[in-house]
């Protein structure tokens, strides 16, 4: 048994101490049992959850599935205590490749939990396909979704509802477990809307390779507004989306139905340069990741910095900023376990300074991380 002592904990006021044992949270109280960690001036706060990332740290899991165990070892410096590897549209042997990665867990592995894979891709939009190769864009099958389910690693796929047979493939993943997000889409507002009565209940970086919000015709944007169901992911770098646009959406969906993403590429963490995503080479300056045709190609953040940028951008408390972040992403993928602090809950806990930086960051009750 170990005691987290000293800390504010986000959400529970009047408590200064957590404690933990067998991986699980057995008390959010003022008592110190078994061994002590003083961790005075930091907020525990529930661990994060990436929902959508390509990579990082150097590393892209399209380009090289096996690294999302490396790169998951790492993720615990951002506070993350468990990600989608995202893998974007790509041939069904990637895809099988990565399944096969995340099914062969290495026995001392210590790091953030991948929960599964997110596949944005290959049946999206050739209208909206951002930096996806065109060429390897799929309409939606039964034979394409062949072996995606929750227990063989796939956690969320995103794809585009206005396309032909997008019914059949949205319910039948979602009977396999799957959560569904519409995105890289050129859909309409009732296409949308349809899409979401299959029991699609996510959006994929919303705003970005979408149809842009029109007031006669507010696409898949005004409908995720609409639909009190749906979750957005969104990218809050300042990039991908305008401060203001952030504050507008963070007025209608904040903080529990906005899910902050990174949807890094393999130069968060490090740098500008040049690097690969998926096929395509990027370019990244001043953090900026773009193809050669000056399209944006994921993004160089972390989420603790998407952690710091909405209290920013839109004045909410830390705590809100961290929910979008941990209890909402966990609420999409319908684990009632992770995301939040609670007795009985998983020990994923990520320690926050005055500063919001991340100072631990502890996985399964095991602190894997400390700055
Ligand atoms: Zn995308």
């Amino acid at each position: 048994m170990t005691t987290l002592a000293g800390a504010r904990i986000a959400d529970a006021p009047e408590a200064s101490a957590i404690t933990v044992r067998d991986g699980r949270i057995t008390a959010i109280d003022d008592h110190i049992d078994g061994d002590r960690i003083d961790v005075s001036g930091l907020t525990v706060g529930p661990g994060l959850i990436d929902l959508q990332t390509n990579g990082a740290y150097g590393e892209d899991f399209t380009d090289d599935p096996t690294s999302i165990w490396r790169v998951g070892a790492r993720l615990p410096e951002q506070g993350v205590t468990a990600f989608l590897p995202t893998i974007i549209t790509s041939p069904p042997e990637t895809i099988h490749a990565a399944q096969k990665v995340l099914a062969g867990r290495p026995a001392d592995y210590r790091g953030a939990e991948p929960l599964g894979l997110h596949l944005e891709g290959p049946m999206i939009s050739p209208h909206r396909p951002g930096v996806h190769d065109p060429s390897l864009i799929r309409q939606p099958s039964s034979e394409m979704i062949e072996g995606w389910t929750a227990q063989a690693g796939v956690a969320m796929v995103t794809l585009a509802p206005e396309l032909e047979k997008a019914g059949t493939v949205v319910k039948a993943l979602v009977v396999a477990g799957v959560v569904v997000s519409a995105g890289h889409s050129a859909a309409d507002y009732e296409q949308a809307m349809t899409g979401f009565g299959w029991g699609i209940t996510a959006a994929t970086h919303l705003f970005n390779t979408m149809e842009p919000f029109h007031h006669r015709s507010p696409g898949l944007i005004g409908a995720v507004f609409d639909h009190p169901g749906v979750v957005a992911g969104m990218i809050v770098d300042g990039i991908h989306t305008h401060p203001a646009t952030v504050r507008a959406a963070w007025k209608l969906l904040g903080p529990t139905r906005l899910a902050l993403v990174t949807d890094s590429m393999a130069a968060a963490g490090l740098g500008d340069g040049e690097y690969v995503i998926g096929s395509s080479s990027v370019h990244v300056v001043d953090g900026r990741a773009s193809d050669s045709n000056r399209r944006l190609a994921g993004s160089t953040l972390t989420l603790d910095q998407a952690v710091r940028n909405p209290v920013e951008f839109t004045g909410c408390t830390a705590d809100q900023a961290v929910a979008a972040a941990s209890s909402v992403p966990a609420q999409v993928l319908g684990l009632d376990d992770r995301g939040r602090l609670s007795v009985g809950g998983r020990a994923d806990l990520a320690m926050f300074d005055s500063s919001m930086r991340v100072a631990a960051t502890m996985v399964g009750g095991e602190m894997v991380w400390r700055s």
